[in-house]
Order: C-alpha cells, then sequence, then structure tokens
C-alpha cells in the first residue's frame, strides 16, 4: 500500500486537491468495492458515505450493471456518433425522454460538458431565433455547475473561481433562496419567494441580453448541501417564461433520485427548456452527461445551412458501453421501485440520525430525499479534514465542505451500514478535538 500512495504521488495529478496536503494525509489506496463499501489494499472497510462524490446509485461492482457492460463488450465498445448510431444510445435516449418529458438527447462525457453544451445551445438558438444579442447567463449565488472554463463562469464557489476570474466570461449571480439565510420568522416559502423577486429584478432589465438561467433544482450541492423550497423553481419557471429567457436545470448531482423523486425539478411541477444529467446516470460506473431539451429549441437548429446545427462535439459522446451501464441503472430503478423504496429507507434513515440532528453543535439539519446534510457550529479551521479523518478511522469515508457534514449514501445501503455512520458522526461530534 505505502508503494502504491507513493507512486501515485508522484505520477497522478490529483483532483481538487493541494499535492503537498498528502504527505500529511495519504489518499485511500483501494483495491476493490462492496455494495457501499470500498476496502482498501490492506483490507480494511469503508462506507462510502458520499456515494464517490455523489456518482454510485447500487453500489460498488453491482452484479446488474456488471452484466450489461460486459455484454456490450462482446458487441461494440465504442462508435464515434457522427455519422453513426447504436442501439444503446438511441434506447437511453427514448427512455430519457419518456422520464422527463424533454428529448433530443444530446451526449457528453461529464458533467462540466453537459453544462458546456446547455450554455452553447441555448445562445446559439437564440442566435438562430435572429437575436444574437441575447448570450449572458444568470446563476444563483453559491452555484456550481462545472468547473471548465464556461461552466466555471455561471459557478459562485470563489475557492474554485477566484483565481480564474481573469479567464471567465462575465455572468450575473441573483440571491440563493438557500433556506438557512431567511430572516428570523420568515418561511423557507416567504424567502424562497422573495428571492424569485430578485431574479424578476434582474430580468426585468436584462431578458433582452440574456440567454438563460441556470440552477440546481432543490440543492445546491458544492456550497454545503444548500436546500431550498420547490415554489423558487415555479416562480422561476414563470418569470423565464414572462421574459423569454431560458431555463435550463442542472440535475448533474440531484438526478436519478437524490431528492426522493426522479429528478428534481419535478417537486416544483415544472417543464425545464434544458436539462443537464450525469453523475448517477451510469449509477457512478462510467463518464456520461446529457443534455435534453424542448422541439421548440430543437427546431431552431434544423435546416439546410450546416452553421445552424449545433456543431459540438466529444470523441466519446454516446459511448455504448456507458450507455449499457445507463439503460442497466434506469432497468434496477423499474425493477426495484427504488423511489419508492427510497421513501421508506429515508425516513428510517432520518430517525437513525435523531441524535445527531439533536447534537448541541449541529445547526440546521436538514434531509431531502437521499440527502442529509448538517452545519457544525464553532467549526475551527481544519474542521472538514479533521473530521474526515476521524472518521476514516471508523471505516466511514466523508468529506465535508468547510464546516457542512453531509451524507448522501448509496441507495444500496443497509439500515445496519447506517447505524455504523450516524454513531461514527456522533463520536466526531463529541469529540472537541473535531
Ligand atoms: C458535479 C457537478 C457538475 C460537474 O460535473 P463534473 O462531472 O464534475 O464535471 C455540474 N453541476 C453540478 C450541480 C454538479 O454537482
Amino acid at each position: 500500500m505505502d508503494d502504491l500512495i507513493s507512486r501515485t504521488r508522484a505520477a497522478v495529478w490529483h483532483p481538487c486537491t493541494q499535492m503537498k496536503a498528502l504527505e500529511a494525509t495519504p489518499p485511500l489506496a483501494i483495491a476493490r468495492g462492496e455494495g457501499p463499501w470500498l476496502v482498501d489494499t490492506g483490507g480494511r472497510r469503508y462506507l462510502d458515505a458520499i456515494s464517490s462524490w455523489w456518482v454510485n446509485l447500487f453500489g460498488h461492482c453491482n452484479p446488474r450493471i456488471n452484466a450489461a457492460i460486459v455484454d456490450q463488450l462482446g458487441k461494440i465498445e465504442h462508435v464515434m456518433l457522427a455519422g453513426a448510431t447504436h442501439e444503446p444510445v438511441v434506447a437511453l435516449s427514448e427512455r430519457l425522454a419518456r422520464l422527463t418529458g424533454l428529448g433530443h438527447a444530446f451526449y457528453g462525457s461529464d458533467g462540466a460538458s453537459a453544462t458546456e453544451i446547455a450554455l452553447k445551445m441555448s445562445a446559439h438558438f437564440w442566435r438562430n431565433a435572429g437575436q444574437a444579442e441575447k448570450n449572458g447567463y444568470v446563476s444563483l449565488r453559491n452555484g456550481y455547475h462545472g468547473e471548465t472554463v464556461g461552466a466555471l463562469s455561471v459557478t459562485d464557489i470563489p475557492l474554485f473561481k477566484a483565481t480564474y476570474a481573469p479567464l471567465l466570461r462575465n455572468t450575473v449571480q441573483v440571491p440563493t433562496p438557500d433556506a438557512r439565510l431567511a430572516e428570523a420568522g420568515e418561511t423557507a416559502e416567504g424567502f424562497a419567494l422573495r428571492c424569485a423577486d430578485a431574479l424578476e429584478a434582474h430580468l426585468v432589465e436584462h431578458a433582452a441580453e440574456t440567454a438563460a438561467f441556470i440552477v440546481e433544482p432543490l440543492v445546491q450541492g458544492a456550497t454545503g448541501m444548500a436546500m431550498y423550497h420547490p415554489i423558487y423553481l415555479k416562480r422561476a419557471r414563470e418569470l423565464c417564461t414572462k421574459y423569454r429567457v431560458h431555463l435550463i436545470v442542472d440535475e448533474i448531482a440531484v438526478g436519478f433520485g437524490r431528492t426522493g423523486t426522479m429528478f428534481a425539478f419535478e417537486q416544483a411541477a415544472i417543464r425545464p427548456d434544458f436539462i443537464c444529467l450525469s453523475k448517477g446516470i451510469t449509477g457512478g460506473y462510467l463518464p456520461l452527461s446529457a443534455v435534453l431539451t424542448t422541439d421548440e429549441v430543437y427546431a431552431a437548429f434544423y435546416g439546410d445551412a450546416t452553421a445552424r446545427g449545433f456543431l459540438h462535439s466529444h470523441s466519446y459522446t454516446g459511448n455504448p458501453l456507458a450507455c449499457r451501464a445507463a439503460l442497466a441503472v434506469l432497468d434496477i430503478f423499474e425493477a426495484d421501485q427504488v423511489i419508492a423504496a427510497n421513501r421508506v429507507k429515508a425516513q428510517e434513515f432520518t430517525g437513525l440520525l435523531a441524535d445527531v440532528a439533536m447534537h448541541p453543535r449541529v445547526r440546521h439539519f436538514r434531509q431531502r430525499g437521499m440527502i442529509w446534510a448538517f452545519d457544525v457550529a464553532q467549526a475551527q479551521p481544519g474542521f472538514s479534514a479533521r473530521l474526515h479523518q476521524a472518521a476514516l478511522g471508523q471505516g466511514v469515508f466523508i468529506r465535508p465542505i468547510g464546516n457542512t457534514v453531509y451524507v448522501m449514501p448509496p441507495y444500496v445501503t443497509s439500515a445496519d451500514d447506517m447505524r455504523i455512520l450516524a454513531a461514527t458522526l456522533l463520536a466526531c461530534l463529541k469529540n472537541s478535538n473535531i
């Protein structure tokens, strides 16, 4: 294992990591996975309580997803999607259209590429409609939409963004409906409506130069699982329609059941103009993202002029192995009635976290679907790293964001696993050195 650690430090540049920090805290050397558990090269087991950065849904080495990929391997591993097509990409596109109510699935490889695709498609739509000046973007404060240059322009996480500010397009951020920011006595709903008024105040002035409003529906993940009332999305839909601005819902983190419905936007009963999907789409197996849109948007690109088409591509667009993994994931959702089963499970897990929720250091304990989060009062600098290390010592892999601790386990996590997690969190909270 030490050998793997020294080799990774020499050869691999790890994501979102100050590499020098690996001297003090080496990464886990993972040899294999089993359901929600990771097993390191020394045989130690760790509960993957954050689903490997929110991608895993049905556990590691899931036999059903494994079988689908193996079957596809014997047929065709990859073929370019310009000038060719294949059954997995067609079947996946059909099923995603049925599930979301939008269609014309356009594929990328990562979440950030889906954001780029939606942003480009939206501005290109307006250009094709004779309104090329509608090319600006609005997003929420503290929002996250990925870290490539275009996606980072609509992201609002200073740690990721400030360094690269000179490279980025100017965009506008409007107040976040994050319910924690409501004033004393104000309901989450009332606060969300007040924030929607701020969105309207912006659109009233700037709709003519705005292509789209992009939003993480219901939960802003990367800022620390900020949750807000669905009325905000409902109002944002009305405003985007009224002011002729596209509504892009970034379901990259929350799609595929995370918030308790298949897609978060369903809870506001709205129809977005674009939906971005990734992360859970393949159950955490293979990189794949998709953007779905309306017939109206699609039609604006359809014609004889090549440049009117959406001339965007990635080499692995619509990769058959990734599409088969995604189809296997959708099969599991159907066969196991996952959304309904998770509703019961979420309630049970919330009960198991009751002592954590009531701990005196805990603020703003919150839950939506299969996401739990709380803020820790009086957290000293380095809290996140200390809690991460302490939890690892107890066999739980968890990475707080600042002073926010969150749990986003694979859906195959059992009540016994959850008891281990709850006990670990409680022990960490009771440890005044963390
Ligand atoms: C993770 C994430 C992205 C970016 O996805 P990558 O695959 O990491 O590029 C975009 N939007 C949201 C809401 C995310 O959580």
